[in-house]
């Protein structure tokens, strides 16, 4: 789970971290309300939506009347914003935050990751920080700086020194860093978070001071602690994620929408990846991923097969089942539950195996409906992609 860049700012203010003032707007109104309450002479408008790369695309403006605060946040509010992250459609700005522009020396990354190849809790940091960095990893890989830490030792002082050293904090900047560093790592490890980015971590210009000032942070949460962690369950914002997705987790049902053609259900995550790739090898795109899980009821089967068909792209559904704990009558049942019910006009492809096999076979066969068999997942991917290719 992903959550908005003032909820992140939020969330890191409760644990210490230096951010700047500011305050979230849903209107223009409130916006200039909101910079006047902050005070100051320059305010940064921010769209709030999900996705990175605001900055180039015009979601984050620099202003200095509080005139400017409510005309940009007008233009900004109800637009589709479309960064090199969301994809063509792009996100819808239902808010902003605005805060008082911060006078910028350096911008630096921070990112604390779980390193799935270490299996810890790795620092990212580079001086590049403000940019993308996947494109300074890919350019100047040496400005990369990493730091693993030990999970029985957690995180020690010297380490953060060594990051901080390593990309040019010095100074009065040291122990700020050193601070910083430690309370983002104990709020990755308190909240369950996969991921904590600041991309910019900047050094700024109070008066005479220097200060180390989060700009932008970014967090995703593990969907699995969720169950404990109620602040940030609260957090969620449904308008970001896909409805489809959302409605799928409400039935238990693990649906990640792609942008192909052939529909999928199919038992287990390991089977569902197994039959993308089957019918990628076989030339044809998968319109999605979805897993049904195990023990699936014929109600359950309906939800897949009524989800599934949301997505106007679909031409035809491969039902890829290997049954453990499913039983293949059920998963039949529901099939022909679902064509009934949902007047299902695309071709279904249906690759049966497992517990109860035949019976669920028979029950296909019988229903007096039209439904493409294959005995196994290789022919069943190569019909499905035939199917749609006309
Ligand atoms: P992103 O493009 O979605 O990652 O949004 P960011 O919040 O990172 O903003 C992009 C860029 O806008 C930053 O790298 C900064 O250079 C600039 N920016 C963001 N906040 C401020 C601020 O408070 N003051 C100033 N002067 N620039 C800012
Ligand atoms: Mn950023």
């Amino acid at each position: 789970m992903n959550i908005h860049e003032y909820q992140a700012k939020e969330l890191l203010k409760s644990y210490g971290v230096p951010t700047p003032i500011g305050g979230v707007a849903y209107s223009d109104a409130q916006a200039a309300q909101v910079a006047e309450e902050i005070g100051g002479e320059r305010w940064v408008v921010k769209a709030q939506i999900h996705a990175g790369g605001r900055g180039k695309a015009g979601g984050v403006k620099v202003v200095d009347t509080i005139e400017a605060v409510r005309k940009t946040t007008d233009s900004l509010i109800g637009t589709h914003l479309v960064t090199h992250q969301t994809g063509p459609e792009g996100s819808v700005v239902q808010r902003v935050w605005i805060e008082q522009a911060s006078q910028i020396k350096k911008e630096y990354y921070l990112g604390l990751v779980i390193d799935r190849g270490t299996q810890r809790i790795t620092i990212i940091a580079s001086s590049e920080g403000g940019m993308d960095i996947e494109e300074v990893a890919k350019a100047t890989p040496e400005k990369i700086i990493k730091e693993v830490v030990d999970p029985a030792i957690g995180l020690r002082d010297f380490q953060c020194r060594k990051v901080a050293t390593a990309i040019g904090l010095k100074g009065k900047l040291m122990p700020q860093a050193v601070k910083l560093i430690k309370s983002l790592y104990r709020c990755l490890r308190d909240r369950d978070a996969l991921q904590a980015e600041i991309n910019p971590l900047a050094v700024v210009t109070l008066g005479e001071e220097e200060k180390l000032m989060v700009l932008d942070a970014k967090f995703n949460f593990d969907d699995n602690a969720l169950y404990r962690q109620k602040a940030i369950t609260e957090m969620r914002d449904l308008a970001e994620e896909d409805p489809k997705e959302v409605e799928a987790s409400g039935h238990g049902l693990n649906y990640i929408a792609l942008d192909g053609n052939i529909g999928c259900i199919v038992n287990g995550a390991g089977l569902a990846m197994a039959s993308l790739d089957a019918i990628t090898l076989h030339g044809g795109r998968p319109a999605n991923f979805l897993d049904v899980g195990g023990g699936a009821s014929p109600e359950k089967v309906t939800n897949a097969c009524r989800i599934v068909l949301e997505d106007p792209n679909v031409k035809a559904i491969l039902v890829n089942i290997f049954a453990g704990i499913n039983r293949c009558d059920w998963i039949a049942l529901g099939l022909i539950q679902a064509c009934n019910a949902l007047q299902i006009k695309v071709p279904l492809i249906v690759r049966l195996a497992g517990t109860n096999v035949e019976e669920g076979r028979k029950i296909l066969a019988e229903s007096g409906l039209k439904f493409i068999t294959a005995e196994n997942l290789d022919a069943a991917a190569a019909k499905a992609v035939a199917i749609v290719k006309g």
